[in-house]
């Protein structure tokens, strides 16, 4: 039986990002993972590296207050600056270059005119305008102009090389120090679980506390370039970045398991709208957590397991929250002092800002798992048991409670669920 200081389950953002910053403190590291490095939502992701994550500020000031607000702001803003300090000590060329991001609407102007003093108040560099590149007009936008993005495979590529990885070694389970896999066990003095959804249902319950959005990407090629990034709030809003010649137009974002309605269709519309002489040169989907409360769950995984560490709850801020991960974990394990180790503790009790999220969230699942358990003949998930959902976007079966996902032969796509069929 090997044994490692540190055992780090999943090679996306935040299990490479904490595999490396837990090395570079000494620890001897392993990756293990269930496919390849990048295979899971990374390998989908836009990769805006922002501490802007939507209209974040005015309502997290209010569901959790002014101060972990700050927080919050601080630790986002502090991961973009690591990310640029690693890649330059490092000579990763990725692509990595601070630009502008912007939230803009089409009606809401009042909204983003208090998101932007709400993020000014904070200590994060913001101001509204009423100009941008966008190819229609908008009610305003909230700029903050110091911020990054980057090719996220050329930058995961140069990290996973430095790290001792194991691919394709899907976890079964881990049971105290050990990690047990279908080809042997592995032992380590800490153990943390970075596979996007937790994979143990019992200690933690996070499938009682986050769901799981599905959103949709077109690359275009032959539109103008844009100089900035941009993320719409309104109910139909785009998402814009360019990557290198293609430009990435993203949205149609919906829980997982309940219709898309022709996701990739309305984003095909909106392209031929304002980009009539562009090419569509690939499309993708992908899928992140959405906590309750809005903020990640980064540390132990639960009072019951003092080795194991856990990060999800990204809701598709993965870049900045994986840093942001990687470093709170590396200070646990390392016994370091760490400001933002409470904020994004998963033993928190946000109780106000969570519970409405929470009665949602248990009346679908409620719902999934009644439809699962009387009607046996259908397509029940092997996670939980519930219903499964056909959607005709993607061709796959989705499970509305939790997030799983498998094609149309059932074999296993996304988790939490952990092996094929159904
Ligand atoms: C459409 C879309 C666009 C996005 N764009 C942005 C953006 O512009 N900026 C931003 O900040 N965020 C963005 N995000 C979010 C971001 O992509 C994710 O939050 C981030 O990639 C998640 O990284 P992760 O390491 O947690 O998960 P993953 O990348 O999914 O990594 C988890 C890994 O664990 C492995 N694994 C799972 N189970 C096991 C097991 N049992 N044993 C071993 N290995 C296992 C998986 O194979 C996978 O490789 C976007 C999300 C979506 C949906």
């Amino acid at each position: 039986m090997e044994s490692w200081d540190v055992i780090v389950v999943g090679a996306g953002m935040a299990g490479l990002l904490s595999a490396y910053y837990l090395q570079e403190a000494g620890k001897k590291v392993l990756v293990l993972e269930a496919d390849k490095v990048a295979s899971g939502q990374t390998g989908r992701t836009t990769a805006k590296i922002t501490s802007q994550h939507g209209l974040k500020y005015s309502k997290l000031i209010k569901a959790v207050g002014a101060r972990k607000a700050k927080l919050y702001a601080q630790a986002n803003e502090a991961a973009i600056r690591e990310y640029e300090k690693l890649i330059r000590k490092n000579g990763i060329e990725c692509q990595f270059e601070r630009v502008p991001a912007c939230l803009y609407s089409m009606r809401k102007e009042e909204e983003l005119r208090k998101e932007a003093e709400a993020a000014t108040k904070l200590g994060i560099d913001a101001f509204f305008t009423k100009h941008t590149e966008l190819p229609f007009a908008v009610a305003g936008a909230v700029c903050f102009p110091n911020q990054a993005q980057f090719e996220p495979l050329a930058f995961v590529e140069a990290i996973a090389a430095k790290l001792t990885i194991k691919e394709e070694t899907r976890v079964l389970t881990i049971k105290g120090n050990r990690v047990i896999t279908r080809d042997g066990e592995f032992t380590a003095s800490d153990i943390v679980a970075a596979t996007h959804y937790p994979l143990l249902n019992v200690p933690g319950f996070y499938f009682l506390r986050q769901h799981q959005e599905r959103s949709y990407v077109l690359a275009l090629s032959g539109c103008e370039k844009l100089s900035e990034m941009y993320y719409g709030i309104d109910k139909d809003g785009l998402s814009f970045r360019q990557m290198g010649d293609n430009l990435l137009l993203g949205g149609s974002g919906h829980r997982t398991g309940q219709s898309g309605k022709e996701a990739f269709e309305r984003l095909k519309g909106a392209a031929k709208t304002y980009f009539p002489d562009c090419q569509i040169v690939n499309q993708w989907a992908a899928q992140d957590c959405m906590p309750h409360d809005g903020i990640p769950f980064i540390g132990k995984y639960s009072i019951f397991t003092p080795n194991l560490y856990v990060a999800t709850g990204f809701q598709k801020w993965g870049m900045t929250s994986s840093m942001v991960a990687a470093l709170v974990l590396r200070d646990e394990i390392c016994g370091n002092e760490n400001d933002y180790r409470k904020l994004f503790s998963p033993q928190r009790m946000n109780i106000g800002a969570s519970f409405k999220n929470l009665i949602l969230d248990v009346g679908i699942s409620v719902k999934g798992l009644a439809r699962g358990w009387t009607h046996t003949k259908k397509r029940r998930c092997p996670h939980m048991g519930c219903e499964l959902v056909w959607n005709p976007d993607e061709k796959s079966w989705d499970c509305p409670c939790h997030g799983s996902r498998f094609d149309e032969s059932g074999a296993l796509l996304d988790n939490p669920a952990k092996r094929d069929k159904y």
